[in-house]
């Protein structure tokens, strides 16, 4: 009979520790999470091309490649060879840029632009300086609170 309780106790501080280990690693995430809680976005101009989770690339060992194509008065945008949209070319130009997310790095592979500063820039989990390129492409990391509109698209 005593041993019974004994039990009874042991399953009652089990449960205990159960609770109060969730609710620090609920508190914990809650809190932890906020630096991390980022996107990496492909821009032409102001518009948005594209948003990633940037725990997708820096975490998650996610590759994407980005070929932006413009020609003529569109914009055509390959994600992983697919095509993924087309927006305006607001400066109806032709141009060529390709963004690579690979091995926890964020950069431009190729760009038709004339000085090619966009290519010397690096994206990772500890550089957050964007890519700008002349020709309206650049990619920023940005809040992903600020994201939440345009992913639900
Ligand atoms: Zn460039």
């Amino acid at each position: 009979m005593k041993k019974y309780f004994k039990f009874g106790d042991l399953i009652i501080f089990v449960v205990m520790i159960i609770i109060v280990l969730s609710v620090f690693f609920f508190v914990f995430k809650k809190y932890n999470v906020k630096s991390e809680d980022t996107n990496i976005k492909i821009m032409y101009k102001n518009e948005t091309i594209d948003v990633i989770s940037t725990k997708k690339i820096f975490q998650n060992d996610k590759e994407y490649r980005y070929v932006i194509e413009g020609i003529d008065d569109k914009i055509y945008v390959y994600k992983n060879d697919i095509l993924l949209k087309t927006i305006n070319n607001q400066n109806k130009d032709d141009f060529k840029n390709i963004i690579n997310m690979e091995n926890n790095k964020v950069y431009m592979e190729d760009a038709t632009c004339k000085n090619k500063d966009c290519m010397k820039t690096i994206i990772d989990d500890k550089s957050h300086l964007p890519i700008i390129c002349t020709n309206g492409i650049s990619v920023i990391i940005s809040d992903a609170n600020n994201d939440i509109d345009i992913i639900a698209q």
